[in-house]
């Protein structure tokens, strides 16, 4: 039996068959283990003293649950109006009053002392995402010797933005209490190593590690992936049309929370580029499916409200009573009618302005037929492109380019768009959630364990 593994989310499975790669690659490798998934509960509460078994989701999930004040302050505040915006270059729409990040360091101070009850001393520990960068220093702090490992699903951030942290040096001593430090891309690996340089506390080892202060860290990227075979299959099975008797001939699609990272107003406007200039007697239309998200925070009710804004008017000056341009959608859709619409759409945009890795870009990918595929348009700041470079790679600022990308990927010959998608799927394989959730825990599993925590 491997070490068992207690991996730490923000969000539990909940059992919804409709999971998505992480979720499936995670179960699979916490029940091999025989181990724990520990994250927030989905509803609120009080009772912060203990977490609660949650069932449904294919594997031991243990729940702790946050108060009103703590999801204002820590999820909807620290996490996702100051690191969010700071990791995605926005740190104009960094937010941030004092009670954010004194609730962020207290509830990953909770959340290490849930965590110590139940680990044992030769658990595997994986922790995810931004919500949680502080919480293997707690848990040092605790005593825990244990090898813990953290991956990044956002983009590391810039040298330079991280100065609009209050305690930037902070950051840097959070992740040194890591024994391993995942990230997407290379890109990602070289910015975080910059932040290292910056820093008179660290030194390089020969083996490529970092050393700070006793602690050793190896930082390195696991571009992440979905699970290809279970979403091909979603893509392939037959059924109803999800038009109905509406459907449009051809059409590139669009799929994304409504994040102004996403570039989504870029996306429409680069559409709108192309309708002023389509071949003559052609009706292309743009399926936006676009779920809203994180509506408390201002930055999403404005972006929300922009985009309905130029959807509105590309419609009203574009539109014919029997054709509508762009079909705009802001509600989440099932992944079985995501995948159909993926498999029947010509083309996908995906124009994020700073994206992890963009997993939708590989969904596409995996939902089209082989023989007959569609063309990925793909933005260069998405971390999918540093890999998928036979996507249309554009620049999302640049919206005659992107337009011009549009008309390339419907006028596509069947040659180019099957040799494309053969190097794209190459790439999806390769990077599939199962090989990627193997490779971090077998790196996690060798890397240089702790010696002694500083309690
Ligand atoms: N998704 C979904 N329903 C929707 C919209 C999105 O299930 O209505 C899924 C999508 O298929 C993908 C995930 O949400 O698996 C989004 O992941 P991505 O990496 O593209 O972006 P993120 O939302 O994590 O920033």
């Amino acid at each position: 039996m491997p070490p068992r593994l207690i991996a730490v989310s923000n969000r539990i499975p909940t059992g919804s068959p409709s999971s998505g790669g992480l979720v499936v690659a995670l179960r699979d490798a916490l029940s091999a283990s025989g181990g724990l998934w520990i994250g927030a509960h989905p509803d609120p509460g009080t009772g912060l003293e203990e977490m609660e078994e949650v069932s449904g989701g294919g594997c031991r999930c243990l729940a702790f649950r946050l108060s009103e004040e703590e999801i204002s302050d820590y999820y909807l505040g620290y996490a996702n109006s100051v690191l969010w915006p700071l990791c995605h270059r926005r740190v104009d729409l960094v937010e941030m009053p004092s009670t954010y990040e004194e609730r962020y360091r207290a509830v990953n101070a909770r959340v290490a002392k849930l965590i110590a009850q139940v680990a044992r001393p030769d658990d595997l520990i994986w922790v995810h995402d931004y919500h949680f960068f502080p919480l293997a220093s707690e848990l040092r702090a605790l005593g825990l010797a244990n090898r813990i490992g953290f991956f990044l699903h956002i983009p590391f951030p810039s040298l330079g933005d991280l100065s609009v942290l209050s305690q930037p040096e902070d950051f840097a001593d959070w992740l040194a209490d890591y024994n391993l430090l995942g990230l997407q891309t290379r890109g990602d690996v070289a910015r975080c190593l910059e932040m290292y340089r910056a820093d008179p506390r660290a030194e390089f080892m020969p083996d490529g590690t970092v050393k700070m202060q006793g602690r050793i860290t190896s930082v390195r990227s696991f571009p992440i992936g979905i699970d290809v075979d279970h979403f091909r299959e979603l893509a392939g099975v037959g059924g109803r049309n999800p038009f109905g008797r509406e459907a449009p001939d051809g059409f590139v699609i669009g799929v994304d929370r409504l994040d102004y990272s996403k570039g989504i107003p870029n996306r429409f406007r680069a559409f709108g580029r192309y309708l002023k200039t389509r071949p003559e007697g052609t009706r292309p239309c743009l399926v936006q499916i676009a779920p809203p998200t994180r509506e408390r925070v201002q930055a999403y009710q404005d972006i929300t409200s922009e985009l309905e804004e130029i959807a509105g008017r590309l419609n009203g000056a574009f539109a014919e009573l029997d054709w509508t341009p762009i079909r705009y959608i802001h509600r989440s859709i099932d992944r079985s009618v995501l995948a159909r619409l993926h498999r029947m759409a010509r083309a996908c945009a995906v124009t994020s302005l700073a994206d992890g890795m963009n997993l939708v870009a590989k969904e596409f990918v995996a939902a089209q037929d082989p023989e007959d595929p569609g063309v990925l348009i793909l933005s260069r700041f998405a971390g999918a492109a540093e890999d998928m470079t036979e996507a249309l790679l554009v620049n999302p600022y640049d919206i005659e380019e992107m337009a011009a990308a549009i008309h390339q990927a419907l006028e596509m010959p069947l040659d180019e768009r099957r040799a494309r998608h053969a190097a794209c799927m190459e790439v999806v394989r390769r990077t599939d959630a199962t090989r990627w959730a193997a490779q971090f825990l077998a790196a996690l599993r060798t890397c240089m364990p702790t010696l002694s925590p500083q309690v």
